[in-house]
């Protein structure tokens, strides 16, 4: 029986509103796709959803929105500063990114970063984790940022990391960014999460990683297979950042390997300064050198369900219980052979309405 829609009475007070969609989707914790399925959102959260039709409700194509695994939202000011570029030249320790970073006036590090955010905004991420670079006060930074971000149902993670021996971050953020394994001095567990960016430029470093205790791995484009075996029998989630290694010239990670072996894989656009913030554009970059291997739901999962098992994120999934957090596109948008590979090829070309903690997101 098909089910009615009624809207309640619109509350100005606090900008909420009750809505219902209906059309093709992708549903629940496998991304199953149904052709005639239907939300129904109160203030932030999916009330209700399922297969079926729905009259009264808007008709849209629906997507979950996007989590963002890995991002540096505080390089954007340093776009194509770095060209051209090694990754050593620019990212190692007293490399140009540092020179740079450490130049900039606050102002010019904050504006960066909103233009970051925005792209993210526009292309259909709710959320993300941030590696903020610059201690406590690079903490505090992008968290001033955020705040202005809130209202439009943005949210963040802020991973950090010392800007000196010894300085006490830890309390300030929601875990430890760690540059590589050379980079920093630990020798104990925080007691927070850890994540560690490894085997970027060359294998071999799995091992020294993990006397960190990681929680998880970022990068993992260099590894060796045995590398890869390691951090499977240890149930290590993967963060990838396929264009960023394209943008430093440097290995693919072996996501068909990775998958066979059982990991956990989520994206990531990393540097801000090297990539655009887009999911959108990250998946198509990941499935289009991947496609003979590597299923499009495989690759939406690394955007979705994935990042945000890893990162407790109460999304990126369309459930009852979940926050209503959704992109919204054209009715007949999904209605191919193949929603999945459409979905991955296609987003970042459509004209889309985010729905973001049950408020329409209004971006610029
Ligand atoms: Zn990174």
């Amino acid at each position: 029986m098909e089910k009615s829609y009624r809207p309640k009475s619109y509350d100005f007070y606090n900008m909420m509103e009750n809505q219902a969609f209906t059309g093709p989707m992708f549903l629940g914790k496998d991304l199953e796709y149904v052709e005639q399925g239907y939300v129904i959102t109160e203030d932030n959260k999916i009330i209700d959803c399922g297969e079926g039709k729905i009259s009264g409700a808007k008709k849209h194509s629906i997507i979950p929105a996007f989590i963002n695994a890995h991002t540096h939202v505080g390089d954007h000011f340093m776009r194509e500063k770095c060209l051209g570029m090694t990754l050593e030249s620019a990212c190692a320790k007293r490399g140009i990114k540092e020179n740079y970073m450490s130049a900039a006036s606050e102002y010019t590090i904050v504006v960066g970063m909103k233009a970051a955010i925005c792209e993210m905004l526009r292309t259909g991420t709710c959320c993300f984790t941030d590696f903020r670079e610059g201690g406590i006060h690079g903490i505090n930074l992008l968290k001033k940022v955020l705040m202005d971000f809130r209202y439009r149902g943005m949210r963040a993670k802020i991973f950090g990391r010392p800007l000196y021996h010894g300085e006490n971050f830890i309390d300030d953020c929601d875990g430890y960014g760690m540059r590589s394994i050379r980079a920093e001095k630990i020798n104990m567990r925080l007691g927070r999460t850890l994540g560690i960016h490894v085997c970027e430029s060359k294998p071999g470093e799995l091992e020294k990683a993990l006397e960190f205790k990681p929680d998880f791995l970022v990068h993992m484009n260099s590894a060796t297979p045995e590398e890869l075996k390691k951090a499977a029998s240890l149930n290590m989630p993967i963060i990838i950042c396929p264009r960023s290694n394209a943008y430093f010239s440097l290995s693919q990670p072996d996501i068909p390997a990775m998958l066979n072996e059982g990991i956990s894989l989520s994206l990531g656009t990393d540097n801000a300064m090297t990539n655009t913030a887009s999911m959108p554009s990250e998946m198509e970059y990941a499935y289009r050198t991947n496609m003979k291997n590597v299923s499009a739901k495989e690759i939406l999962k690394m955007a979705t369900i994935n990042p945000a098992k890893l990162f407790n994120w109460n999304c990126g999934i369309i459930e009852k219980g979940k926050d209503a957090n959704l992109i919204l596109l054209d009715e007949h948008f999904l209605k191919t052979p193949d929603p999945y590979a459409t979905t991955v090829l296609r987003l970042q070309a459509q004209k889309s309405q985010m729905m973001f903690g049950g408020k329409f997101a209004h971006y610029y």
